[in-house]
């Protein structure tokens, strides 16, 4: 597919229809989900077998797929998997969609891409995602917000990880939930490369 049939199918990518609070459903931005895939992909990180923990609709795997990657989507959430299946399915997306927490997930990958939940509804929820990610992958590229930081890293020192990159932006947060009292919240979060050392 030519590059510019390949971007509009991920710019075209669907967002969340009734994102549920508790499980901090946030789409991640087309733009940040280009720039998350082409630094994996320079690295050769988008060449072996893939995994988007808590694909949501669908961004981060669709992104990579258009690489060209073998990549396999993981969400709890029945609905927006469906959303995501229904989009993949219609424009030929070769993705495979498992529904299912990504703590039962027991399949190694190359590598894994992943916006996590932040942690700031369910207490926790972030670092269970890591440590999947550490102990079923050797790359792993992931968000987390910036104040986090400081708790991120020594998680990841302490479970066999080595941050190799961060990359600080703004993430814009539309309104989307109840609570929210502004349109767009940005909210400053780092993406890191990390390598598992398990
Ligand atoms: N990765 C998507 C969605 C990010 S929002 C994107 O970048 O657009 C985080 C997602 O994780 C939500 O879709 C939520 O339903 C899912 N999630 C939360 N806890 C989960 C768990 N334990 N197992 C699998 N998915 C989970």
């Amino acid at each position: 597919m030519d590059q510019k049939v390949n971007y509009k199918l991920l710019k075209n990518s669907p967002d969340f229809e009734n994102p549920k609070p508790e499980l901090e459903q946030y789409a991640t931005p087309v733009d940040i989900v280009l720039e998350i895939v082409k630094k994996a992909n320079s690295r050769g990180h988008l060449a072996g077998k893939v995994a988007d923990l808590g694909c949501g609709t669908g961004r981060l795997a669709i992104g990579a797929a258009i690489q060209g990657a073998d990549v396999t989507g993981f969400e709890l959430d029945r609905k927006a998997l469906n959303t995501a299946i229904q989009y993949s399915k219609k424009n030929n997306l070769d993705i495979k969609w498992v529904c299912g927490a990504v703590e039962n997930i027991d399949e190694d990958f190359d590598t894994v891409i992943m916006n996590p939940p932040f942690g700031a509804q369910r207490p926790g929820a972030d670092r269970i995602f890591l440590k999947k990610a550490l102990g079923i992958s050797e790359q792993i590229w992931t968000i987390h917000m910036s104040e986090t930081r400081n708790f991120i890293e020594k998680f990841v020192d302490s479970n066999a990880g080595k941050i190799e990159s961060r990359y600080e932006f703004d993430f814009a947060i539309p309104r989307s939930m109840p609570f929210h009292t502004e349109d767009t919240a940005n909210q400053k979060a780092i993406l890191y490369h990390i390598a598992s050392l398990q």
